[in-house]
C-alpha cells in the first residue's frame, strides 16, 4: 500500500498515511499528532509556495467529487488529466500511467496490482 505523505494545517507536523489508491481521496485522513482533519498533501517533489496553497485547496474540493467515480473509471481519469494540467508541475511517472489506464476503463484495483510501487517514496528528496 503507497504511503502519502500529508500536513497538518493545524500543528503543522508532517505524517505518513498508507492509503490504497482506490482510498486515497475518499478516505478521512486525521492528523497523527493531534487528530485534526485539516491536513493537506505534501506533494513530493513539488515545493509548494505560499501562492500555490491556495490553488491545493480547490484541488482538494475536486478531490472530494472523485466519490462515486470508483463505478466510472473513465471520468476519473479525465478528472486527473485536468488536475495534472492545473497543477503544471513535475508529475511523478507514474501519474500518466494511471490517467492513461483509468481512461482505457481499468479500474483503480486493477491499475493497482500492475503498478506495485504506485505513490511510494520514489524521489522524495528530503
Ligand atoms: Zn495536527
Amino acid at each position: 500500500m503507497p504511503a502519502y505523505d500529508f500536513i497538518c494545517n493545524n500543528c503543522d507536523q508532517r505524517f505518513e498515511v498508507f492509503l490504497t489508491f482506490s482510498e486515497y481521496g475518499k478516505k478521512t485522513v486525521k492528523c497523527a499528532f493531534c487528530g485534526s482533519k485539516n491536513v493537506r498533501r505534501r506533494m513530493t517533489k513539488v515545493r509548494i509556495a505560499r501562492s500555490e496553497e491556495s490553488r491545493m485547496e480547490s484541488m482538494a474540493d475536486d478531490f472530494s467529487g472523485f466519490e462515486g467515480l470508483e463505478e466510472d473509471p473513465k471520468a476519473m481519469g479525465r478528472m486527473m488529466r485536468k488536475m495534472g494540467k492545473e497543477m503544471g508541475e513535475e508529475l511523478p511517472p507514474e501519474f500518466d500511467e494511471v490517467v492513461d489506464r483509468l481512461e482505457k476503463g481499468q479500474t483503480p484495483e486493477e491499475i493497482e496490482k500492475e503498478i506495485p510501487d504506485l505513490g511510494g517514496d520514489a524521489g522524495d528528496e528530503e
